[in-house]
Formats: structure tokens, C-alpha cells, sequence
């Protein structure tokens, strides 16, 4: 077994409030980075910022980043990180502003980097200390050493990795979910789910993925069906257990990486302005077909992990999952589905090589077409 994870996860209420003493181990000036809004809605940003002056440290903030941030942003923070001489750079949202701030620590330490340069993950020096504290219950991007940019010129998504994007210290308080309207809700615990089973059967012989996969499973599961049959938020403890789930399914996909659904739904993020845990989720009941398919001792796997939601087989879990994650909005040409295969000959997605039994493009293709022509 191998197993490299080297973030502190501070967990629980007031996790950040109690713990603020950790931050000036990383240095006396930081830039905080957020999206537009949810910093601010969900409390975060003063919870913040008070710990911030309580331990002395100057700060200043980087506000502009968008859903799947685009490269250039990230590099403007990665300016103004260096402008304002931080020494560390502390994220505060959901996925989008967390992976931001991990490509602008990049862009902080590496003055000479252009923008696109980052894709090549040869920077000399390792990126700026991160800290993070999600504002979602989705990416797990915590615990990742993950960071999916959106390319400027193209639209296209694209992730790095690196063992200095991890973050130093995650803040793990899902108070600061409780401000998330329904669709952002129920979309981001879609993409957990996506990673626990994703991530799961992309490392099936890796104890450490079946635990967290196990742990994450169930509470997800159990928020998104309850959500859909009452179109309710969930309440407090819910929420608390959705946004642990996260972390778990996070570690997951540390461990395994995503199969097709993730580049698969990509597409529907740039091209359709689908969220992207819906955009993976669509593509989920395929996935259990070509688990059945290629991966007999994975489906028995999964199916214990669902038998205590009450299922006893996994055609019944993948006839439910297509509800919870249908887009029947979504409607595609022949044309542009056969340009999405030719887009994916051309630049072939790694998880679809690593997924159950590899899947062509034209398989993919073929997917795009049963679900939206
Ligand atoms: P997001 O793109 O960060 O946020 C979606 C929307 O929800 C934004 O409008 C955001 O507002 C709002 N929001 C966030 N938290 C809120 C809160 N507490 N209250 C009210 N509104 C809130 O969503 P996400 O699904 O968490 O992140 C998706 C990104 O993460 C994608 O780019 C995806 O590719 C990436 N991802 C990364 C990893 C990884 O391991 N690094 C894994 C999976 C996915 P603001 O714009 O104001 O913030
Ligand atoms: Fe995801």
C-alpha cells in the first residue's frame, strides 16, 4: 500500500475559530481568494478575516473568480498574491474558487511562469502554503492534489496535479454550506457521488478508497434522494454529514481518479452551462453498466456498499440514478455529438482509457447520443 496525504483537515463547528493559531505558522501576509458572492453569503469571508487580525496577519482579497475558473483569473491572483508580498493564500468557496487558489500559489511563487505554462507542471519553485475552506459540498477539493482550470482561448477544462497543491490546512465547518440554494446543493453532492464510485472502481484493490468510498456513499445517497422526493434543503445535521461525505469522496478520487463521467461532463459544463456534479452525474448509470460489464467483483463490491440504502441489486441502483441525475433540458445534434468524438480522438481523455473495459470515443459518442439526440 502507498498512500501520500499530507493536509490537515480541521473538522467541526468553529473548526477555523478554535484553530485560528495554525495560520501564523504560514506567515504574516496573505491573500484570500473567493468567487464573487458565496465568501460573503455564507459567512465565510468575515469568519475569515477576523481569524486573520486575531493572529495579526495582514491580509487582502482576490474576488473575481468565476464557476470553472478560467486560467486567466488565476493568474491575476497570482499577481496580486505577489503585489501584495504574501506568504500564503487561503481559498474560500466552492471547488472553483479552492482550485483557483492553488493555481494562483502556483503563479505566486513562479514570477517568470506564463499563464499557460502551468499546464506542464514543471514550475522550479513548489507553490505558496495553501489553506482552504469549502463553502460546498462537492469537490473535496481539501483534500485533493487536484486543480481543473478552464483554458481562456479554447473553453475547454483541464486539471494538474501536484503534491504542492495540497492544501496545508483544510477548515472542514459545513456551516458555511448552509447558505447553498437547492440546484447548488444537490449538484455538488451529485459530483461526490460521482467521485466515491468513480474513484472507488478506478482503485479496487486499495482498502484505504473502499473505506472512504463506503463512508461517503450512504450519506450522499440519502441527502440526494431525500432532496429530490421533498425538493427541500436539508437540515443542519444533514448537512454536516453531506459535507464529511465530501471530504471522503475527495480522498477517494485522490487515491483513484475520475473514469469517463468526469471528462464526459466536462463538455456539458462548457457547452451547456451544465453544474458540473450534474454534468458528471448523467453519465453514472453507464458507468454501473460497464461495471457490470468489465468489473463483476466491483459490482459486488458496490452492491454492499448500497445494500444497507435497501437495494439488492445494482440494475436497481442504476434504474434510480437515472432519475436522481437525469438533464432532460439538454438536447444535442447528431453533428455536434460527432464533432465531441472527433475533439476526444484528437485529445484522448486519459479516464476513458482507465475506465471499465476503456471506452472509445465512439462508445463515448454513442452515450452522448442515447442520453440527448
Ligand atoms: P463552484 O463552481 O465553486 O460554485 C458554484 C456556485 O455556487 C457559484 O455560483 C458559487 O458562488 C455558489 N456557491 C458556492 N458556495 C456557496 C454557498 N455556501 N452559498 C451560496 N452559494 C454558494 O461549485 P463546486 O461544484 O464546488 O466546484 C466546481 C468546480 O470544482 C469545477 O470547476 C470542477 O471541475 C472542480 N472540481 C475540482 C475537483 C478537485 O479535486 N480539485 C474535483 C471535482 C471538481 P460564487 O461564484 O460567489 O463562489
Ligand atoms: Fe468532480
Amino acid at each position: 500500500m502507498q498512500h501520500f496525504m499530507p493536509t490537515r483537515i480541521v473538522g467541526g463547528k468553529h473548526a477555523l475559530e478554535q484553530n485560528a493559531g495554525l495560520l501564523r505558522k504560514l506567515g504574516a501576509r496573505c491573500l484570500l481568494v473567493t468567487g464573487g458572492s458565496s465568501a460573503k453569503m455564507s459567512g465565510a469571508l468575515d469568519a475569515v478575516t477576523a481569524a486573520l487580525e486575531q493572529q495579526g496577519i495582514a491580509w487582502t482579497v482576490f474576488d473575481q473568480i468565476g464557476p470553472n475558473p478560467l486560467v486567466s483569473a488565476c493568474y491575476a491572483a497570482g499577481e496580486m498574491a505577489r503585489a501584495f508580498d504574501a506568504q500564503f493564500i487561503f481559498g474560500i468557496g466552492g471547488g472553483s474558487p479552492l482550485d483557483a487558489a492553488k493555481a494562483a500559489a502556483i503563479y505566486a511563487a513562479n514570477p517568470s511562469l506564463a499563464p499557460m505554462d502551468i499546464f506542464a507542471m514543471a514550475h522550479k519553485t513548489p507553490a505558496l502554503p495553501i489553506v482552504l475552506l469549502g463553502t460546498t459540498a462537492g469537490t473535496g477539493s481539501e483534500v485533493t492534489r487536484i486543480s481543473v482550470l478552464t483554458q481562456d482561448k479554447t473553453g475547454r477544462k483541464r486539471s494538474i496535479a501536484g503534491d504542492d497543491l495540497y492544501a496545508h490546512i483544510a477548515f472542514a465547518d459545513a456551516r458555511f454550506t448552509h447558505s447553498m440554494p437547492f440546484s447548488v446543493s444537490y449538484s455538488t453532492a451529485m459530483d461526490a457521488l460521482s467521485h466515491a464510485i468513480e474513484g472507488w472502481i478506478k482503485a479496487p484493490e486499495d482498502d484505504l478508497a473502499a473505506m472512504f468510498a463506503r463512508q461517503a456513499i450512504p450519506p450522499l445517497w440519502e441527502g440526494l434522494t431525500a432532496m429530490q422526493r421533498t425538493g427541500q434543503l436539508p437540515d443542519d445535521a444533514m448537512r454536516a454529514r453531506l459535507y464529511e461525505a465530501s471530504l471522503y469522496a475527495g480522498l477517494v478520487i485522490n487515491i483513484g481518479g475520475t473514469a469517463f463521467c468526469h471528462p464526459m461532463g466536462y463538455v456539458l459544463t462548457e457547452d451547456y452551462s451544465v453544474p458540473h456534479g450534474m454534468a458528471c452525474g448523467v453519465f453514472l448509470p453507464a458507468l454501473l453498466g460497464r461495471i457490470k460489464r468489465f468489473l463483476p467483483g466491483m459490482e459486488t463490491e458496490l452492491l454492499q456498499a448500497f445494500s444497507p440504502l435497501g437495494f439488492e441489486t445494482m440494475d436497481a441502483v442504476g434504474a434510480q440514478l437515472a432519475q436522481l441525475a437525469a438533464l432532460p433540458e439538454i438536447r444535442m445534434e447528431e453533428t455536434a455529438v460527432q464533432g465531441y468524438a472527433d475533439y476526444w480522438r484528437a485529445n484522448p481523455p486519459k479516464n476513458f482509457a482507465a475506465s471499465p473495459g476503456g471506452l472509445e470515443p465512439e462508445e463515448a459518442a454513442g452515450l452522448l447520443k442515447s442520453l440527448f439526440c
